[in-house]
């Protein structure tokens, strides 16, 4: 039995074949994605790579169904994305998959609270089940003591977790997150990759875009483009560690100190 035949259809999250995704700017084109082919299963957690302008953006545009690609077809948990109707696309950017960006994009005026439970009212759901999740969320990320503070209240790095528990709410089959620790220095940014590790120890599939290694070494596959096509795609065999090494290292400090 080959690696191919291992992996059950209904395992992938999302499916590309030969995507290519071409800008028309006045008479000249611009090939972003020149046919790209990728199976992203269940519970991956995947770095994509590459130069600038290399279609980082254009890919995470066509996985967040953002954009549509010019030809080839994607398939999200076995729904073709081009057969679906703007409003079915809404929903399901909305339901589906959940966005972290490198600006944070939280609403200013709103406390953390609805920050994260905004998802919920464009879905339509009953204001009690919208408290139970979106608390339930704001506690994953360890933020129920900031629940009424407004964006500006908050550090860097608690900015950036609400905006992961935002793309929780929903409980999404994918989380999406383009350069999500850009802004952050690099303690803040280990910390809120700790927290994908841990989402993705919970079964989170994760897509992120980073250029830097250090990062994209919290993933255990690393796709690098470059000139709108794949270069590379390699996986990483490492164990998901059960406890970050800080806590194992803090708690034998404990029986030390005994
Ligand atoms: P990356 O994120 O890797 O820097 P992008 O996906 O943003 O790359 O861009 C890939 C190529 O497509 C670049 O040449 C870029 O200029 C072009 N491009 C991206 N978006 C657009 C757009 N909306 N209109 C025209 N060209 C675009
Ligand atoms: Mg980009």
């Amino acid at each position: 039995m080959n690696a191919m035949t291992e992996i059950k259809p209904d395992s992938n999250a999302l499916v590309l074949r030969d995507v290519v995704k071409t800008y028309v700017m006045g008479t000249e084109e611009v090939h972003a994605l020149c046919g790209v082919s990728l199976d992203i299963a269940k519970n991956e957690f995947v770095a994509i790579m590459g130069p600038s302008g290399s279609g980082k953006s254009t890919l995470m545009n066509v996985i967040g169904c953002l954009d549509v690609p010019t030809s080839g077809t994607y398939s999200l948990e076995g729904q073709m994305v081009a057969d679906m109707s703007e409003s079915q696309l809404a929903e399901i950017r909305n339901r589906m998959i959940g966005f972290v960006f490198q600006t944070f994009n939280l609403i200013p005026r709103a406390n953390v609270f609805h920050n994260v439970e905004l998802p919920l009212i464009y879905g339509g759901m009953p204001r009690a089940e919208r408290r139970v999740r979106t608390e339930y969320a704001i506690e994953r990320v360890g933020l129920a003591d900031r629940m009424h503070h407004k964006p500006n209240e908050l550090s860097g790095g608690q900015r950036q977790r609400v905006a992961i528990a935002r793309a929780l709410v929903f409980e999404p089959s994918l989380i999406l997150a383009d350069e999500p620790t850009g802004n952050l220095d690099s303690r803040t940014g280990d910390e809120i990759m700790t927290m994908l590790d841990e989402l993705h120890a919970a079964g989170q599939t994760i897509v992120l875009v980073t250029h830097e290694d250090y990062i994209a070494a919290h993933a255990l596959r690393t796709i690098r483009l470059k000139d709108g096509l794949i270069e590379s795609d390699e996986r990483v065999r490492k164990p998901l560690a059960k406890a970050p090494p800080v806590i194992e290292s803090l708690q034998e400090q404990e029986r030390d100190a005994v």
